[in-house]
């Protein structure tokens, strides 16, 4: 076969790219990936997203799932050390729990990129992936607010608070940022709290588990609300929600004369999607996995490059010993009114998954 001039000048031109990604023997260099559960379609999505993206820049991936449980990501991770990987994206179960298996992996020069959950106590940790966190609890508070008629003067209002995993540094980001909405409220007895449970060390949800959040709510109505109104409940998470509202349904919301309270959520889970069709779950917030992996991604490229990736913040995300530089990406509110246009014009999900 006649290799033509402009065919041979675009082979080497096109080699160095094909020799960075690729260690000795021409083989491709391989990139670990570690998520923390499949219990919840986003963290599929994310894995299935990632592999995508990473292997789209010409690597090769180690998805590992984890099933939320610490020892298990962490012998994930040595594991991925041990088998030479030239990076690491970690969706930790406890950002905390890291520090060791963190320094084997950067006395072997490995990369190591947070994906979407700060890791915390580690100076090696390189880049940051997120959502802006604190923004997403906003929107949370800002549709509870909204659906409320709380800036229009209405109210008193009674509601419930719930947080995500206290070992999840986003947890916090989610309840500062809704409580910043909430709290003036609150403050002005424009809401209020009939159980008194405030703050994350009483309102979080370890692991964020949803039957934990369907018992609490279950306590709380039966202590709290026997004859008494709920009218909304803050839950930072779509898996939270649907827990939160069979609690609710059990004791008889959901009717005309009992209406259902503004419950809140995130990640545009398919439960959530058709319960906020069926008028049940008044929102959640998308976070466009396919776009965090492609930050991500770009992260993992760059670093291995020994080029700068593209960050926007520099100062959010200290995670006790160092500010990781973090790229945030902007969460967006879905309720019943723009559910189609958001989840259905981007092609994130097909018409028929939502029916
Ligand atoms: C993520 C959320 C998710 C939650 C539970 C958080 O770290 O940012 O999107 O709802 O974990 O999986």
């Amino acid at each position: 076969m006649k290799i033509t001039k402009i065919g041979f000048a675009a082979a080497l031109l096109a080699a160095p790219l094909w020799l960075i990604s690729c260690g000795a023997g021409g083989k491709k260099d391989k990139v670990g990936i570690a998520m923390p559960t499949k219990s919840s379609l986003r963290w599929i999505s994310d894995g299935n997203n990632m592999v995508k993206a990473v292997e789209a820049k010409g690597y090769q991936t180690d998805l590992q799932y984890a099933d939320d449980d610490i020892p298990n990501q962490l012998s994930q991770i040595e594991n991925m050390v041990t088998k030479g990987a030239k990076a690491l994206v970690i969706a930790s179960i406890d950002g905390t729990t890291l520090s060791k298996v963190l320094q084997s992996a950067a006395d072997a020069k490995i990369k190591v990129i947070a994906y979407d959950r700060l890791i915390k106590g580690t100076p090696n940790v390189d880049y940051y992936a997120t959502f802006d966190n604190f923004q997403v609890g906003v929107l949370q508070a800002q549709s509870i607010e909204q659906e409320l008629g709380l800036k229009e003067g209405k109210g008193p209002f009674n509601i419930e608070l719930f947080g995500g995993s206290p070992d999840d540094n986003n947890a916090f980001f989610f309840y500062d940022g809704a409580m910043s909405v909430l709290q003036p409220y609150i403050d002005s007895k424009k809401l209020v709290v009939q159980s008194g449970q405030l703050g994350m060390k009483t309102v979080g949800t370890l692991r964020w588990d949803p039957a934990t959040a369907q018992s609490r709510m279950d306590n709380i109505l039966s202590a709290y609300y026997t004859n008494k109104r709920l009218h909304a409940v803050l839950s930072p998470y779509d898996g939270l929600s649907i827990g939160i509202l069979s609690s609710l349904k059990g004791v008889g919301y959901g009717k005309p004369d009992m209406p259902m309270p503004a419950v809140s959520g995130q990640d545009c889970e398919i439960p959530s999607i058709k319960s906020i069709i069926a008028g049940e779950q008044r929102s959640t917030i998308f976070k466009d996995t396919r776009e965090l992996a492609k930050v991500a991604a770009n992260m993992v490229d760059a670093t291995l490059k020994g080029a700068t990736p593209e960050v926007n913040d520099t100062k959010t995300y200290n995670n006790g010993i160092k500010v990781v530089p973090s790229y945030l990406l902007k969460p967006v509110l879905v309720d019943k009114t723009n559910y189609k246009q958001v989840l259905i014009d981007s092609g994130y999900y097909k018409a028929e998954q939502l029916q």
